[in-house]
């Protein structure tokens, strides 16, 4: 326990208004920000009639991350991130953030010069214009929040909740396994989901932050409670999931099912347009999806796009083709339920 001091002795010790001053210094300014760092609100240009998307997330030190495993830069990177990852989700394009601290008092200027490179970083790299923040020093681990301004695209910000029974589900990138590094570095799909929407209309969308079972579980749920039968031998495995199921001893299946933070897309279309994005499948079963080269990003695009199944109506998760041909019921548990054949399905969730 630390005791709580008067909000505003707390940095002034620390020379906020200089580190501030000097954040403001070194962050470039767009012409759409009409105020930036240094007043009491930033006002933006706003490109009307455009719906507004606002997202926002906290990373806590201890629990988002360790300080002795990811630099501040890191960290700052991510925090901007996991937040163009949920704009990604609405198809929508990023266009301001604003970013909130609690900084270790006895590494705060480092850790705030750090923390900004990170951010300028994925700001640059994604057009996003940095324009306020609060800055706040204390005893305990560090803080960051986000809050991110985007604009929905022409067709409107892509819900979660617009799956049909019929519509063919697809992920952007192989799955699991992002513990050992990826994670920190999370490759927000934002150009991907623009281009698929604008080329395919995309119905429901998410980005898999939680572990494509639970987050294609929310698609499912807000949908109005429908279910999905996935192809086992169709889903792209990320080879860090491999490595990781060495150690743990579960399948790496499972670590693509239940990994969080891959901050790849899951997304569903309807029939045609998802019909001919199939009929281009490679060998391999990955669909080609090429987008112009962006040299603002050290990330390659998405190359390839994974139609790992379909939705149905019956509610629940099924799995076809399980270690070879078995449907199998995925729930909480893991692989649970064992189906024997396609005829006893339980349609009623379990
Ligand atoms: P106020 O007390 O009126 O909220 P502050 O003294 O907290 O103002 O902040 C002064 C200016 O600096 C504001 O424009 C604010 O948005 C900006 N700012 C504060 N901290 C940061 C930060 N970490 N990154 C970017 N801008 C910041
Ligand atoms: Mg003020």
């Amino acid at each position: 326990m630390t005791t709580p001091e008067p909000a505003s002795s707390s940095i002034r010790r620390l020379g906020e208004f200089d580190l501030i001053a000097a954040l403001r210094d070194r962050t470039p300014r767009s012409p759409r920000v009409a105020i930036g760092i240094g007043d009491d609100c930033a006002a933006l240009a706003w490109p009307d009639p455009a719906e507004m998307l606002i997202t926002t997330d906290l990373l806590m030190e201890g629990r988002h991350f360790l300080l002795g495993e990811a630099t501040p830069r890191r960290v700052g990177y991510k925090c901007l991130a996991v937040n163009l990852s949920d704009i990604a989700a609405m198809a929508g394009e990023p266009v301001a953030a604003v970013v909130a601290t609690a900084l270790p008092r006895a590494r705060a200027e480092r850790i705030a010069a750090g923390l900004h490179d990170g951010m300028l970083e994925a700001a640059e790299e994604f057009g996003v214009d940095l324009v306020g923040g609060d800055t706040n020093a204390w005893d305990g681990p560090l803080v960051v929040g986000v809050t991110l301004i985007g604009k929905a695209g022409p067709r409107g910000p892509v819900r979660r909740s617009g799956a049909r029974p019929g519509d063919a589900i697809f992920v952007t990138g192989p799955l699991g396994g992002s513990l050992l590094g990826r994670h920190l570095s999370p490759r927000p799909r934002i150009r991907e989901a623009i281009a698929i929407h604008e080329r395919c209309g995309i119905t429901a969308m998410i980005d898999i932050s939680d572990g494509l079972a639970s987050d294609l579980g929310h698609i499912l749920t807000e949908s109005g409670g429908l279910g999905a039968v996935l192809d086992a031998a169709a889903i792209p495995i990320h080879p860090d999931a491999e490595i990781r199921s060495r150690t743990t001893g579960r399948l790496p299946l499972d670590h693509a099912l239940t990994d969080g933070e891959d901050f790849e897309l899951c997304f569903t279309l309807g029939s045609p347009a998802a019909e001919r994005l199939v009929a281009g499948r490679r060998l391999d079963g990955s669909i080609p999806f090429d987008l112009p080269i962006d040299h603002r990003s050290r990330f390659e695009p998405a190359r390839s796009l994974h139609c790992i199944g379909r939705i149905v109506r019956e509610p629940g998760l099924i799995l076809e083709g399980f270690e070879g041909g078995r449907a199998v019921r995925w729930d909480r548990r893991g692989f649970d339920h064992l189906l024997t054949s396609s005829d006893d399905r339980d349609p009623t969730p379990s």
